[in-house]
């Protein structure tokens, strides 16, 4: 495993970290989670994501108690969580980010996942409703209570970021560190265009998510939605609407170049994502053990995507690319 920098921190990730969204409650439960969350970090994964709103906090539940059962030490791994969409109905607890919100809502991920601190600390969505400054300050407040260690944003716009950013400057409060994207061959747009200038300017970390696009790019879909996969579990029909049949057939085409060269199309699809250098961590996701097995082996696939091989990947990602936008 290689650990990257996040940003211009001096915290170091690994390039492949482990996610729950979805997973953590309806797939997986405190034993399966502490099997996944111990094979992958003997594999050198130190990071682990997690959110407020991942089954309703029985997310952050599930891996609070299967780390205490690992007995793993604190210091040698990351927990995030991610603070937006609330738990409570009411107008200061849903989709916002109101001072009062964050405030009580670090509490309560603490508490359900037993730990003093989260490493990283993200506003899940930007809240248009709250001022800017009011965002930072309490991020700010956070950091410094020692709640968290670093606070970053996810699908914020560029122009939000750098504007928080400024204000932190500005009021010598703490900066945003990491945005945490969506990337895949599926969603390049923000990593690869609109933040360009962030990594250099501010020293942006990124920790991106979905690699596979839900499953997607490991091709299982191409014939059929197979029976207890994502995108047929009740209540992600809308992943349906997002990848129509076409987008699922047509992303099956980088599995010919896996094959070739000696892997799973899953693999090469994230190791498309670590190939990026401006990525701090690919979040990978897994309902099962073996999944997950498979998924850190797309680290083997890294050195062998040359130039070459990513413009082959390009080319055949092409259609499934102009696929997502009808
Ligand atoms: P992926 O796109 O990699 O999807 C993971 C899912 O794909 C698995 O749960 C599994 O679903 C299937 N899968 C995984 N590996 C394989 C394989 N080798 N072969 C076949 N199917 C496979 O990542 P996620 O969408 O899960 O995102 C990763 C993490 O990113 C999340 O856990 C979360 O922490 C974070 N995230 C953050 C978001 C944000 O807004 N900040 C939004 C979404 C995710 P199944 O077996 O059920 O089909």
């Amino acid at each position: 495993m290689n650990y990257r920098r996040l940003g211009s921190a001096g915290i170091k990730v690994s390039e492949l970290s482990l996610g729950s969204w979805v997973t953590y409650g309806p797939q997986v439960d405190i034993d399966a989670a502490a099997q996944m969350l111990k094979t992958a970090y003997d594999h050198g994964v130190n990071f682990f994501d997690n959110a407020e709103t991942y089954a309703a906090g029985v997310s952050e539940e599930i891996m609070g108690a299967a780390l205490r059962k690992l007995g793993l030490r604190r210091a040698s791994y990351l927990v995030s969580t991610k603070l937006y969409w609330g738990l409570n109905d009411g107008p200061n607890e849903k989709n916002t980010l109101n001072r009062k919100y964050l405030m009580q809502g670090i509490d309560g991920s603490l508490k359900r996942l037993g730990l003093d601190f989260v490493d990283l600390l993200f506003c899940h969505r930007p809240d248009p409703n709250t001022p800017m400054e009011e965002v930072v300050w309490a991020m700010s407040d956070i950091v410094s209570s020692g709640k968290a260690l670093y606070w970053g944003t996810s699908e914020w716009s560029a122009e939000e970021i750098r504007q928080a950013w400024e204000i932190a400057d500005r009021r010598n409060l703490r900066k945003p560190q990491m945005e945490q994207p969506q990337y895949s061959l599926l969603a390049r747009d923000k990593v690869e265009y609109d933040y360009q200038r962030l990594y250099t300017d501010i020293g942006l970390g990124l920790t991106t998510w979905s690699p596979l696009a839900s499953g997607v790019l490991s091709g299982k879909y191409a014939k059929g939605i197979p029976e207890g996969s994502r995108l047929a579990l009740p209540g992600f029909e809308w992943l349906q609407q997002r990848y129509s049949r076409d987008v699922l057939h047509a992303a099956a085409a980088i599995e010919p170049i896996a094959r070739e060269l000696g892997g799973t199309s899953a693999q090469l699809a994230i190791a498309w994502c670590v190939a990026n250098p401006n990525v701090s961590t690919v979040i990978t996701g897994a309902s099962r053990l073996s999944q997950l097995e498979e998924n850190l082996g797309a680290l083997d696939m890294v050195p062998k995507l040359t130039q070459e091989v990513l413009e082959r990947i390009d080319k055949a990602m092409e259609p499934a690319r102009q696929a997502m936008k009808q």
